[in-house]
């Protein structure tokens, strides 16, 4: 035993597994450490229409209710988790992310989860869509379908990050596509993160275009403010 303690001791003097935020030494497998994962920025919203996700996209589709379960800015603790998660190959960061935003929504009432698809390539590249793992804890948890049949990524763009609204609106609006599946009831979009809604709304309003009667809310991880 005391060996074994001597060789995690060492172990973690070589390669020590820090907190992603403050860089402090944690002693498990935890992507924060405690001060960070209990300063999280969480909004505490309902998935409902009282929000600013729902009032960012409001102007641009039209949508049911909305929820984020983090406020995203600049650097921020948030900012740094969706960094590991997207590109660091961190998956296990959406599946605690989703087990925190449980506790504020109810999706038992919805038909499923239509997650924003990412291109083939860049698919290949990361192993994963970033939004899958928290989409799926969700959809097990609640017994609802994750339905990655829905939407396509057609277009494969240059990162989104820099440009601006109108930019991103155009670039974005042939990126999209339907497949041949119907479509009947309330479904909830899911993305990483709503900045400034240029994706959502264009999913959004594709879905609409097909299918006017489809009740449609949106969730992401993260809001910018
Ligand atoms: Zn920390």
């Amino acid at each position: 035993m005391e060996i074994l303690a001597i060789g995690r001791s060492i172990f973690d003097l070589f390669f020590p597994i820090r907190c992603l935020n403050c860089d402090s030494v944690i002693s498990q497998r935890n992507p924060l450490c405690v001060t960070c994962a209990a300063d999280l920025p969480l909004t505490h919203w309902n998935m409902d229409q009282y929000n600013l996700a729902f009032e960012k996209l409001k102007p641009f589709c039209k949508i049911q209710s909305a929820h984020s379960l983090l406020f995203f800015r600049h650097e921020n603790v948030t900012q740094k988790l969706l960094h590991h998660l997207k590109y660091l190959n961190h998956p296990e960061i959406g599946y605690l992310l989703a087990e925190k935003t449980i506790f504020d929504v109810d999706l038992k009432k919805f038909d499923g989860i239509i997650p924003i698809p990412i291109h083939p390539k860049k698919l290949k590249k990361r192993g994963y869509n970033q939004i899958l793992p928290y989409a799926i804890t969700l959809a097990e948890h609640f017994q609802i379908p994750v339905r990655e049949d829905i939407l396509i990524r057609v277009e494969n763009n240059p990162s989104q990050v820099f440009k601006n609204r109108e930019k991103r609106l155009n670039s974005i609006q042939n990126a999209f596509g339907l497949t041949n599946q119907n479509l009947e009831g309330h479904f909830i979009i899911m993305d990483d993160v709503l900045t400034t809604g240029a994706t959502i709304s264009t999913c959004v309003n594709l879905i609409h275009a097909k299918f006017p009667k489809v009740k449609i809310s949106v969730m992401t991880i993260a809001c910018g403010v």
